[in-house]
């Protein structure tokens, strides 16, 4: 009896020992101490021994039982510190690794321009005013002074509908919708897309335009130019030289059109200007009095102004895009860049 407690001993303990986790100690302790275990079996086979015996065999199996426990339990609490330790080791957090940009979005090249654009002319006084894409030949050539058979009409190839309904292709039909509505002062810019028949490096077939028109008693030419070059010093940078030259456009009279410095070559002569020094970025003049009897005013008391400028160009100038395609194509790797 006392060989098979000494040999029952030295196995559990190189059990418990060579366990590596504490849910082997489980199964060693229900092993041995369960109701079914080998050391509770022991016990329950004191019958088998002789009776003067029993007394010390009984006190060896109870130490050998509070050994056992007293071992599983030393063992359960260093596997379960080991587990703890290896459990945390696992989970650190390296503090001093730099933290994770997350990607940000930012506005569209395009969207800065025509921001910028507006919130100028709005410090100006001037009301940022809407209208629709989908527009009436009236609006976007009767009413400016190009009736069916004009043939400035063939300057543009137009998007139609229908015979009487286009795509716009200007913003102008905007300053007719305000006129009819409101009488003067008028004040406003109306910026948005405008369609044409046109695909290649600088032309899209849709485009944003931006259109101002200002009709007061009293307005001139000047008060043109003093606006015009105030938007483009703001856009290019002060000092920037402007020049206008006599043009042609159906709804002014006179018109003008605007060249500023080269702002890659700085007047000198380059590829982007075609070696002239000067840029062109926008039409303007003085409102053709038969666009004011159009929408009934009085032309002897009222005078005004129209411009409009094209933002994609404004965009391509300012950030030296080549290509106006790029600004519509969401390639990533361009618009980063901004
Ligand atoms: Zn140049």
């Amino acid at each position: 009896m006392r060989k098979r407690l000494e040999h029952l001993k030295a196995e559990a303990w190189k059990y418990i020992n060579d366990a590596k986790k504490t849910g082997e100690l489980d199964e060693i302790r229900v092993r041995y101490l369960g109701r079914k275990g080998e050391l509770t079996a022991l016990l329950r086979g004191m019958g088998q021994v002789l009776p003067e015996d029993r007394p010390e065999v009984g006190r060896l199996v109870n130490e050998l039982r509070n050994q056992l426990e007293t071992y599983l339990e030393e063992r359960r609490q260093m596997l379960e510190l080991a587990e703890l330790e290896r459990s945390l080791e696992l989970e650190t957090i390296d503090i001093s690794l730099p933290g994770r940009q997350p990607p940000l979005g930012h506005v569209h090249p395009l969207n800065q321009v025509l921001e910028e654009t507006k919130r100028l002319f709005i410090s100006m006084g001037f009301q940022v005013v809407e209208g629709p894409e989908v527009e009436l030949d009236y609006y976007n050539f009767e009413a400016l002074n190009l009736p069916p058979d004009h043939p400035t009409r063939d300057m543009q190839d137009t998007f139609f509908i229908s015979d009487d309904i286009l795509l716009r292709s200007q913003t102008s039909p905007v300053q007719v919708r305000v006129m009819e509505k409101q009488q003067p002062p008028v004040r406003i810019i109306a910026p948005g897309k405008v369609y044409r028949v046109d695909l290649d490096a600088t032309h899209s077939p849709m485009f944003h335009q931006v259109e101002g028109l200002l009709i007061d008693e009293g307005s001139t030419f000047g008060d043109l130019k003093g606006i015009l070059n105030a938007f483009l010093e703001a856009l290019f940078g002060k000092g920037r030289r402007v020049r206008f030259r006599p043009s042609f456009f159906p709804f002014t009279e006179p018109s003008a059109e605007v060249d500023v410095e080269c702002i890659m070559c700085n007047g000198g002569g380059c590829r982007v200007c075609s070696q002239t020094g000067w840029l062109e970025i926008l039409g303007s003049g003085m409102v053709d009095p038969r666009v004011l009897e159009m929408v009934g005013y009085d032309p002897e008391r009222y005078q005004g102004f129209a411009f409009g400028v094209g933002m994609e160009r404004i965009a391509m100038l300012k950030y030296g895009i080549d290509d106006i395609r790029l600004l519509f194509e969401n390639d990533m790797r361009f618009l980063t860049q901004f």
